[in-house]
């Protein structure tokens, strides 16, 4: 017979930090809440784990910025344990010619740096940021709470209540008048929005090592050319967020990214929430009231009049329900979702840091401590990306490496370091090939193409964890191994995320609810979709 896990207020699946962030949250609402999660490590794809001996890795995310400062404070996340490190300098850029940028949040020394490869860039450096800052300010209030819908969507998509449209009105009123006072500057915001981020870069600078740095930022996590429209939008987030203890700066997680799901894990602890590991869901169980609770792979099931999701829409949707549980239309639209992917991740313990010819030097030194960059200019980003475009893996890859051992000494034995590489681009779908044959020789051309600039790296590896697209897909649950859950085009943001007129966090379920990054304002450990559905929980509660 199968057994029961218990009855709730709400039950959320997935224990990333936005599913407890939700729980968290229902649970000081005086909600009865369980959170069951698939794997035996919480923090989702922020997460830490003991990959090696005495070797504590961020295995997929690696650095912070995002992260709600009120969440920080009503979550009390630092009495419980979070430490965030700052990142600074924030990029370091070597050339194949030797040379090398260096950026961080110091003006003038970002100015003596740029004007090493051009004067003017380095005149025009704060000025883009600046203005940068002043629409990221506009931008970025919509983006931390509920997304208001303009949409005019058909009563038969779905019927919104006239109290909803109000307060999606007075949002967008107010969104409206806040861009008005960008003035002339709107044309520029809208194409940082919405256009492409090389010809914005094109127009404000001419060093290559600069406009690259820059670029490298946009297109992480994106099948995309950095040409392609919507690309620009992700080079507001280097000015957003101030998890790292100033606006714009980003850091490490002191123990690594999964510190934010211990420290929430410890609230969730201390507020009652049962947090389930090594649970599961298959199955969504509905009956014609709405949501009534989950059920597990082994036949437990938990009953619930809430059900909050914080796995991506193909999974909530296509995976735990059945077609005929939801709208035709609503089903068509999520399966029209673009899932479209082409990062891979590769950690390493090292035996030392690595040992730039750009920057001679012996053990640690400051470039270590920002996120050293191999993408030295803007045609080697697209050529990169034509190979993926052909379902091929870069041929040289643009590799993004952090080593979080240059300011955490909890994480390694003494004297060692662990490297994290993000690269791109590595399609999902390969064309000729399948990614558990090639991935560790693939592996190897990234390590080679590092020790290109850094040539004692090869020899300083002692272990090294490769996660192809395909592997981040089995591991984290990220459908076609999008690392946010879904592309983050401009028709899948906003109020079009997860799909028009679904943007609040409701579904066409009653009581079903997503609250990760499916929903808006989508990727990144920013803790605002986990936030913003617990209010809406509330608000129907
Ligand atoms: C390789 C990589 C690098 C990244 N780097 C950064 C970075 O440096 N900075 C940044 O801000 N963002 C980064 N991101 C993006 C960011 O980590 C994610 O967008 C964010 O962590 C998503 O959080 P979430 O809680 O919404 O979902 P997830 O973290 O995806 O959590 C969902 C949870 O649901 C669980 N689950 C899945 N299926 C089931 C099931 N059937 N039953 C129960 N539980 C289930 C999963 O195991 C997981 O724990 C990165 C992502 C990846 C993959």
């Amino acid at each position: 017979m199968a057994s029961s896990g218990g009855n709730y207020d709400c039950v959320v699946i997935g224990a990333g930090h936005n599913g407890l962030i939700t729980a968290a949250y229902l649970a000081k609402a005086g909600k009865k809440v369980a959170v069951l999660e698939r794997r035996h490590v919480l923090g989702g794809c922020s997460t830490t784990e003991e990959l090696w001996p005495g070797f504590k890795v961020s295995t997929a995310s690696y650095v912070v910025s995002l992260l709600l400062p009120e969440i920080i404070h009503d979550l009390k996340l630092k009495q419980n344990g979070l430490k965030i490190l700052p990142r600074d300098p924030s990029s370091f850029t070597p050339t194949p010619d030797g040379q090398y940028l260096l950026l961080g949040h110091d003006v003038a020394s970002n100015a003596n740096e740029i004007s090493k490869f051009s004067k003017r860039d380095a005149e025009k450096y704060p000025q883009y940021n600046e203005l940068l800052e002043r629409i990221a300010a506009v931008v970025e209030p919509i983006l931390m709470k509920t997304a208001p819908d303009p949409l005019p969507m058909p009563k038969d998509w779905r019927s919104i209540p006239l109290t909803k449209k109000f307060r999606d009105m007075s949002r967008l009123w107010s969104f409206y008048q806040d861009f008005g006072k960008l003035g002339g500057e709107i044309p520029e915001a809208i194409e940082l929005l919405a256009g492409a981020a090389r010809p914005i870069l094109e127009r404000w600078f001419e060093s290559e090592p600069l406009r690259a740095t820059l670029a490298t930022d946009a297109i992480i996590g994106a099948f995309a050319s950095i040409s392609a429209p919507g690309t620009a939008y992700v080079l507001l987030h280097h000015v957003m967020g101030e998890a790292g203890g100033k606006r714009g700066v980003w850091g490490f997680v002191e123990g690594g990214m999964g510190g934010i799901a211990a420290a929430l894990a410890k609230t969730c602890e201390e507020l009652g929430v049962t947090i389930v590991r090594e649970a599961p869901v298959q199955k969504i169980l509905t009956s014609e009231r709405g949501a009534q609770g989950v059920e597990l792979a082994d036949g437990t099931s938990y009953e619930a009049k809430v059900v909050a999701s914080s796995v991506d829409a193909n999974l909530t949707f296509r995976k735990f329900l059945q077609p005929e549980q939801l709208p035709a239309d609503f089903l068509r639209a999520i399966s029209n979702l673009d899932y479209a992917s082409a990062s891979a991740k590769i950690n390493l313990a090292l035996a030392e840091p690595p040992q730039f010819t750009a920057y001679p030097g012996q053990g640690l030194s400051p470039i270590h401590r920002g996120t050293m960059h191999i993408s030295p200019t803007m045609d080697y980003i697209e050529r990169a990306y034509e190979d993926a475009r052909f379902g091929k893996p870069s041929e040289e890859p643009i590799l993004e490496m952090t080593m979080p051992t240059s300011v955490d000494k909890t994480i390694a034995p003494d004297g060692k370091h662990i490297l994290s590489i993000f690269v791109q681009y590595a399609p999902y779908e390969l064309r000729d090939a399948n990614w558990d044959d090639i991935k560790e020789s693939f592996a190897d051309r990234c390590v080679a193409k590092i020790a290109e600039y850094a040539p004692n790296v090869p020899g300083a590896i002692m272990h090294r964890q490769v996660l192809s697209p395909l592997d981040l897909e089995r591991v984290y649950g990220l459908t076609g191994g999008n690392i946010m859950q879904g592309a983050m085009n401009f028709h899948q943001l906003f109020a079009m995320r997860p799909v028009a007129g679904w943007a609040d966090h409701r579904t066409p379920v009653k009581g079903l609810y997503l609250c990760g990054a499916a929903s808006h304002p989508g990727g990144g450990v920013m803790g605002a979709c986990g936030k913003n559905a617990a209010v809406e929980i509330v608000r129907d509660f």
